[in-house]
């Protein structure tokens, strides 16, 4: 189907950070589709594991325009935050079509053609939100290829149940390796690597404070000052109440990075040696970006140049949800609300500014 019409703006993804670009698409009253690959509603929250809560409470956790109802406790299961997208989208009745997968963005007069199979859109702007769940990263390890246990990233992990009796590797220092290892080391031995000595935040510390902190980064920032190195950041580790209750059983004592794999688990550069049966990678994402390849705007770190979050190649193209690097605070359920907005009033001067596709 290649629609007749030209768009004002296509939306490529329907999670979270889609979502807030659209509310605010449609307060500005635009001609707009959004597009999703999956054929219901929760983004990356679909793929999250069972028993995965939100680190921020749901006034912290939700996006323009509608409050996420508060849950039964002051944390949100991810079910409930799977729910909230839902309920969201109908409430606003976005033009979202799904499952349809975008596999190219390509240049057409001073539009975007957007294709999908044998359809095409033809659009005056497009929005990129498209997440980073689709691309997991595992850090290379010489002798990788020789070791036999399993090996897993935590994208794809759903429950400690297969790992029980097991020796677990977890490697990484963020809050979704210390929520999987306190899951994890009830059921079975754990070897915890993180790059650093992970950084914990106060027990009475929410995911507020990280938002508070990302704010005060955002606001030096636009100031001009430099980030105080104290501030924190994202990373800091929530004490949500599985990982206190690790930390009574004392299972999140870390050790810095090994050298190698061996067929049977890892060595360390100073000789020492231990034995893994699995590995679970909690080691972060990248942008799924490989449907913007034929723009050829893709640096050789897999990010684009923005200039907030407005590709500065591509002056018709916005990056939504993708962290730090398209806004502070952005990949939250909380911050990309400030992204969206940003984004949509960039986009509707650019709209006045030009006439359709020459
Ligand atoms: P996604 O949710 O990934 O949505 C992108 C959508 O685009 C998906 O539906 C995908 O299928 C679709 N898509 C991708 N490529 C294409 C394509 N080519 N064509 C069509 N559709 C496509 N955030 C919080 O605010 N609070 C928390 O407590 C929190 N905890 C987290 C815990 C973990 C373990 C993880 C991994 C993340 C957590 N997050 C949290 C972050 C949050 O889950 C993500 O940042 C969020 O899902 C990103 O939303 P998004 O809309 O940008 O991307």
């Amino acid at each position: 189907m290649t629609l007749n019409k030209t768009l004002d703006v296509l939306v490529i993804g329907a999670g979270q950070s889609a979502l807030a670009t659209a509310y605010f698409l449609r307060r500005a009253q635009l001609d707009y589709v959004v597009l999703d690959e999956q054929p219901q509603p929760g983004g990356a929250w679909l793929h999250a594991w069972d028993s995965l809560r939100l680190f921020s409470p749901t006034t912290w956790s939700s996006i323009a325009g509608w409050q996420m109802p508060t849950a039964a406790d002051d944390y949100p299961h991810r079910d409930a935050v799977i729910d909230y997208l839902r309920r969201y989208e109908q409430r606003y009745q976005f033009p979202i079509l799904r499952p349809v997968h975008v596999d190219s963005v390509i240049r057409e007069g001073d539009c975007l053609r957007v294709r999908a199979g044998t359809d095409s859109w033809l659009t005056r702007a497009v929005v990129s939100a498209t997440g980073t769940w689709s691309r997991p990263y595992i850090p290379q390890y010489p002798g990788a290829e020789d070791f036999t246990g399993q090996q897993l990233h935590s994208s794809r992990y759903r429950s400690p149940k297969p790992f029980a009796g097991k020796k677990v590797m977890i490697v990484g220092g963020g809050n979704s390796a210390a929520q999987i290892l306190a899951e994890v080391s009830q059921y079975s031995d754990t070897l915890w690597i993180t790059p650093q000595p992970p950084s914990f935040l106060p027990d009475h510390f929410d995911g507020r404070v990280l938002f508070h902190r990302a704010t005060a980064a955002w606001k030096a920032e636009q100031a001009g000052r430099k980030r105080e190195a104290s501030a924190g950041g994202l990373g800091d580790i929530v004490m949500v109440e599985p990982v206190v209750e690790a930390r009574e059983r004392g299972v999140l004592a870390a050790q810095r990075p090994f050298q190698r794999f061996n067929r049977y688990g890892i060595a360390w550069a100073d000789g020492r040696q231990a034995s893994v049966e699995a590995v679970i990678w909690c080691t972060g994402f990248r942008p799924a970006l490989d449907h913007l390849a034929e723009l050829d705007i893709i640096e050789a770190d897999g990010k684009v140049q923005v200039e907030g979050n407005r590709s500065v190649k591509q002056p018709n193209l916005w990056l939504v949800g993708y962290g730090n690097w398209t806004g502070t605070a952005s990949a939250t359920l909380i911050g990309v609300t400030r992204s969206a907005r940003a984004a949509v009033s960039e986009i509707q001067t650019l709209l006045s500014q030009t006439t359709d596709c020459q």
